[in-house]
C-alpha cells in the first residue's frame, strides 16, 4: 500500500511519515520547504520505501503521482504558526497560505478521485476562531473573523473543509476532515514562535519567556506521537468516511502556567515577562478539544502525559540549540 503525505517534511509531517513507514506502507512526501525542512526527513531517505518530491501542491502535481498507484493521501502542507513575529508564520505567507489550502486542496482532492484513494484533509482548531463554546465539539460552528489577521489561515482551512465535503458529497469521495489542535514535540522549529517552541528555547537561552496578554488565555497541547495515531487511526478506521474529528489533548492550562511548567522543566533562571497586556488580535481566550467523537470512533486518546512529552521536547531544544553553536 502507498501514502502520499503533503506537507511530509514538516513538523507533524514528518512525524507521520516515519510512523507509517515502520507500519510498512510505502511513502511518498511531498513538500515544498517553504516551512517544511530536509533535515526532518533525512534520517528517512536511505529507506527504500520512502519518496521524497519537491513540490508545490498549488502548482500541477509532478506526473508521477498519477502514474504510481496511490492508496491514501494526507493532506497537511500548510504554514500553521500563528506568531508574527516568526518569519515561518502564516501571518507572513499569507497568499501561499491560502493557496496551499484552497488551490492545494483542489488539486489533491482531484488527484484523489483519480487514483480512487482514501483522502484525510488535516483542518485545525482555528476553524473555531474565538469560541463562544466551551469545550469545542465538531458540531460548534465557530467564531472566526473574515477579515482579521489570522483568517487568511482560518478561512481557507474552512474553504479547505468546505471544497473536501463537495468531494464527498457530489463524487462519494472516501474523505474525512480532522481538526488538529495545539500540538507539539521534536522538530518544532526554533524559529517556529508558538508558545512551547518559543519558552523551551527562551528558557534555555536564558531569554524572558514572553507572555502576550496577561498570560490567563488557555490552550491544551497534544504531544506529536499521540497526534500521530489519531491521524492514521482517522484514515484507516473504515467508519471515518465523511467524519469530521477532533484530535487533540483535553487537559487544559493557561499559558502562564505553560511558561511556569517550561521554566521548571528546563531548571531556568529566565524571568516571566509579560510582554503586552493586551492580547494579540484575535488571539483566542481558550481552547479545549471536545474528543467525545475521536474516542468513539477511533477508540483513540492521548496517552503521554504533559510532563513527559515536554521531557522530549526539552531534549530535542537542547540538542539542536548545541548543534548551532558549533
Ligand atoms: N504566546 C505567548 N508567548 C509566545 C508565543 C505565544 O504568550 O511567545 C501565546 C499566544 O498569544 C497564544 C498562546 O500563547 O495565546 C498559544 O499560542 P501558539 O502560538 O502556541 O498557538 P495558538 O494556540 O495561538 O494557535
Amino acid at each position: 500500500m502507498q501514502v502520499l503525505v503533503a506537507g511530509g517534511a514538516g513538523f507533524i509531517g514528518s512525524h507521520l511519515c516515519q510512523s507509517l513507514l515502520k507500519d510498512g506502507f510505502r511513502v511518498i512526501c511531498l513538500d515544498n520547504f517553504l516551512t517544511g525542512k530536509k533535515a526532518n526527513v533525512a534520517p528517512l531517505l536511505s529507506q527504500p520505501k520512502f519518496l521524497l518530491i519537491n513540490a508545490d501542491i498549488s502548482k500541477p502535481l509532478p506526473e508521477v503521482l498519477s502514474e504510481e498507484k496511490i492508496d491514501y493521501i494526507f493532506h497537511l502542507a500548510s504554514p500553521a504558526s500563528p506568531n508574527a513575529s516568526s518569519p515561518l508564520s502564516y501571518m507572513n505567507l499569507p497568499l501561499e497560505t491560502m493557496d496551499a489550502n484552497s488551490i492545494g486542496t483542489r488539486r489533491l482532492l482531484r488527484l484523489a478521485r483519480k487514483q480512487k484513494a482514501k483522502f484525510l484533509f488535516a483542518s485545525t482548531s482555528e476553524v473555531y476562531g474565538d469560541p463562544k463554546e466551551h469545550p469545542q465539539p465538531e458540531s460548534y460552528w465557530g467564531y472566526v473573523n473574515p477579515i482579521g489577521v489570522r483568517s487568511c489561515y482560518d478561512e481557507s482551512k474552512r474553504f479547505g473543509e468546505a471544497l473536501t465535503f463537495v468531494y464527498i458529497r457530489r463524487f462519494k469521495l472516501n474523505a474525512r476532515i480532522v481538526r488538529i489542535f495545539n500540538t507539539y514535540g521534536p522538530r518544532m522549529d526554533i524559529k517556529d514562535g508558538r508558545a512551547v517552541a518559543n519558552f523551551i528555547v527562551q528558557a534555555l537561552t536564558h531569554e524572558p519567556l514572553t507572555i502576550y496578554g496577561k498570560g490567563k488565555q488557555t490552550r491544551s497541547f497534544c504531544f506529536v506521537d499521540d497526534l500521530v495515531i489519531g491521524l492514521k487511526k482517522a484514515m484507516l478506521t473504515d467508519t471515518t468516511k465523511g467524519q469530521v474529528i477532533n484530535l487533540g489533548n483535553p487537559e487544559e492550562f493557561s499559558v502562564l502556567d505553560l511558561a511556569k511548567k517550561i521554566k521548571r522543566a528546563t531548571g531556568s533562571d529566565s524571568p516571566i515577562k509579560i510582554e503586552a497586556m493586551e492580547l494579540p488580535e484575535d488571539d483566542p481566550e481558550k481552547r479545549r478539544p471536545d474528543i467525545s467523537r475521536a474516542k468513539k470512533l477511533l477508540n483513540w486518546q492521548p496517552k503521554i502525559r504533559f510532563s513527559r512529552g515536554l521531557k522530549k521536547t526539552i531534549t530535542y531544544f537542547q540538542d539542536k540549540l548545541a548543534h548551532e553553536q558549533k
